[in-house]
């Protein structure tokens, strides 16, 4: 994705750039909406929603083939094949979810500590 044709998936608006420390930042040019995009490949703009659920993935994806659990490649055919995404940084809402769930699952089959669901988290 280009940065020019990057608009809101929400409301269909071209983003507004800023430069931040972090790197190039696109927002939704409409004030009450959380699509943000970082200017990286391998993701699409969204909002605060699935950017939470974007990174909860990444905690439970990322130690599984950094701890040499599964490989890398072989983790991201699985998506491919099961969830239809190569990255889950292009993943909406819903994707992001069923990736967490087979995430969990794959920690309890492993024997592999399961933390707690960010729901879970909130209600303790
Ligand atoms: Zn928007």
């Amino acid at each position: 994705m280009s940065r020019k044709d990057c608009v809101c998936p929400i409301h269909h608006l071209p983003l507004t750039w800023s430069v931040t420390r972090y790197g190039l930042r696109g927002d939704c040019p409409l004030p009450r909406c959380t699509v943000v995009w970082w200017a990286d490949a391998h993701t699409t703009p969204a909002d605060a929603e699935t950017r939470a659920l974007r990174q909860q993935a990444h905690a439970l994806i990322d130690p599984l083939w950094k701890g040499q659990h599964v490989k890398r490649g072989r983790l991201y055919r699985t998506f491919k094949k099961q969830f239809h995404t190569g990255h889950i940084g292009e993943s909406d809402a819903t994707t992001c979810r069923r990736i967490i769930a087979w995430a969990l699952r794959f920690r309890r089959e492993h024997g592999l500590p399961v933390p707690p669901t960010q729901e879970e988290a909130v209600a303790k």
